[in-house]
């Protein structure tokens, strides 16, 4: 049975010339960056020029960038230092924010007693601007907090705007660029945002490890305590092989970046057009026009009956997507997204978050749909 990946809005297929580098440091380059002596020496140097390469995709110098396991750890400590280092007293956000933001920042407002206040969502997922505005114009210290892309239905926020919204009302701007980095440029010299985040593994890197990105001139205390790795921000001996693995990823991903966005934009349209003709009442979920070039989250005219065997069915064949909404494949839980954005009776028909890379074809979409129509 030929297997099937559609579900790259989760993670990614390494590519085989980071799976070649990070082979290549983990047999020859592994003396500890903090050791001294000549193979010290050496992984030192690789890991700061790492450092510079990333920078230099960003717009940003190398001091602003730091190494951590992943975007989950970047954003907890980014929301925290911002309460307890910046002393923010408010923070918004959104309800569509992924949970390592959304769950950190409930915790903050449970044990530091700050506000926190949501920015609406509208009916296309994407944030309300006018509202934003609206609730920084009290002057209250406050961190924005909003996602770049969302993940689940693939909504963008226009975060020069936003960041200059945030410089106008002296807020602090975060966003979380997970889904992304490495997909799109970002100037960081341009797009006034004071902490972006990223996650290697989403972007064909390996998995654990990432990065923040934390403006200069920013003071913040690290999350936890040790050595002085990454200047004392991020104790814990470098993970030198992924941090290598990570930076080829990321290289590539922005050489090639027109040409698989090419690739990929015209698969979502083929799949788009397929799923049409084939499911009269199909509905796309989120922004009809705009939504990021790889996701894209139908709701299918499915009775609530199919709804809970439909990935299922989807596994049963090799075909690899993501649930879009309530009680599908023994999940209880709704998605957080889909209920800001549904009404009653949509959210619960079978929905799926299809999300593409360079490595599909339009086979592995054909697949797709002769398993869709069967069900
Ligand atoms: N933020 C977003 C938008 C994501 O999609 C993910 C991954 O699922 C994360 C954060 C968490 O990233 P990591 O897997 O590096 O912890």
């Amino acid at each position: 049975m030929k297997k099937v990946y559609l579900d790259n809005a989760a993670t990614t297929q390494i590519r085989p010339e980071v799976i070649n580098e990070m082979v290549k440091i983990m047999s020859e380059d592994y003396g500890n960056p903090s050791s001294t002596h000549s193979f010290g020496r050496s992984s030192k140097s690789i890991l700061e020029l790492s450092r510079k390469t990333i920078a230099k995709l960003f717009n940003a110098t190398s001091q602003e960038i730091i190494f951590t396991s992943g975007a989950t750890e970047a954003n907890n400590w980014i929301l925290k230092s911002a309460v307890t280092d910046l002393k923010v007293q408010r923070i918004i956000t959104s309800k569509i924010e992924h949970h390592a933001v959304l769950h950190t920042i409930e915790i903050l407002a449970s044990t530091y007693s700050i506000k926190v206040d949501y920015v609406k969502i509208k009916p296309d997922g994407t944030a309300d601007i006018n509202h934003l505005v609206e609730l920084l114009s009290d002057n209250v210290p406050t961190l924005v907090s909003l996602m770049h892309v969302n993940n689940e239905i693939g909504s963008i926020l226009d975060i020069e705007e936003i960041g200059k919204i945030c410089k106008q009302h002296q807020a602090y701007f975060h966003s979380d660029t997970v889904q992304s980095i490495g997909k799109t440029t970002i100037d960081l010299q341009q797009i006034p945002v004071d902490f972006i985040v990223a996650s290697a593994h989403k972007f064909h890197g390996p998995k654990g490890v990432g990065f923040a990105f934390i403006r200069k001139g920013l003071l913040l205390h690290p999350l936890f305590y040790g050595g002085e790795q990454e200047k004392g921000l991020r104790p814990g001996t470098e993970s030198l092989h992924n941090i290598v693995g990570m930076t080829k990823a990321l290289e590539i991903s922005y050489d090639l970046l027109e040409e698989e966005k090419s690739h990929i934009l015209n698969l979502k349209n083929y799949t788009i057009k397929q799923l049409k003709d084939n499911f009269e009442g199909l509905k796309i979920n989120g922004n009809q026009e705009k939504t990021f070039y790889n996701i894209l989250n139908v709701c299918m005219p499915f009775s609530e009956a199919k709804t809970s065997m439909i990935l299922f069915n989807l596994d049963m064949k090799g075909i690899a997507v993501s649930r879009g909404s309530a009680c599908q494949s023994g999940s209880l839980k709704p998605s957080h997204v889909l209920a800001e954005i549904l009404n009653d009776e949509d959210i619960k028909k079978p929905s799926l978050r299809i999300s593409f890379s360079h490595f599909n074809s339009t086979e592995d979409i054909d697949a797709l749909i002769d398993v869709l129509k069967g069900i």
